[in-house]
């Protein structure tokens, strides 16, 4: 496979990453909501590099794909949803596509009282979205292809890579990822 983004590069960046909200959350009530499942490794490797004290859980949603490319309503797992009234919310997932999940997750989490609401992902994919949401942190832009490793998976597996790599002769198949 292509190795998109080395280990060593994955990992320079998320520490600039972890410096910067350890700077801009100084003294601020962190919750880092991470949705599941492909963002488990960036989370475990960023939170070691921001020196505050936080909260983190896990979401389980995801927008449903039908045949059609349009994204359906977003399915929210009700028993992770943590309570972020007056905590200010950072939400973490692997990679922005279309946007619709993080988007709707920013919506739900402002409705159930977050004091504010930002968002982080490791990877942000070129001419892919569809709504419009400005990443408040983004490791790297990506070209338009399906990437795996480093949590990210095909078919539930490559998710251990150390690396970020492009699934050869792979178009993005309907409903992979989460
Ligand atoms: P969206 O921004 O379209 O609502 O959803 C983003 C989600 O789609 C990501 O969290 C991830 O689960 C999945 N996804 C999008 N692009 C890729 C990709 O290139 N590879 C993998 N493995 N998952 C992807
Ligand atoms: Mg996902």
């Amino acid at each position: 496979m292509d190795i998109l983004l080395s280990e060593a590069q994955i990992q320079e960046r998320v520490r600039q990453l972890g410096r910067r909200i350890e700077a801009e959350y100084h003294g601020r009530p962190l919750t880092i909501v991470a949705v599941l499942t492909g963002s488990l490794v960036f989370l475990a490797d960023l939170i070691r590099q921001i020196g505050l004290p936080l909260r983190v859980a896990l979401l389980q949603a995801s927008s449903y794909k039908g045949a059609v490319s349009t994204a359906g309503p977003l399915l929210l797992n009700e028993a992770f949803v943590p309570d972020v009234a007056g905590r200010d919310v950072l939400l973490l997932d692997d990679i922005l596509d279309t946007g619709h999940t993080l988007s709707a997750l920013v919506r739900q989490m402002t409705e159930r009282g977050a004091r504010s609401v930002r968002t982080v992902v490791l990877l942000r994919k070129l001419g892919r979205q569809e709504v419009h949401l400005e990443p408040d942190y983004c490791g790297f832009t990506i070209p338009d292809a399906f990437v795996v490793g480093y949590g990210l998976d095909y078919a539930d597996d490559y998710r251990h890579l150390p690396y970020v790599a492009i699934l050869p002769g792979s178009h993005p198949p309907p409903g992979a990822g989460g």
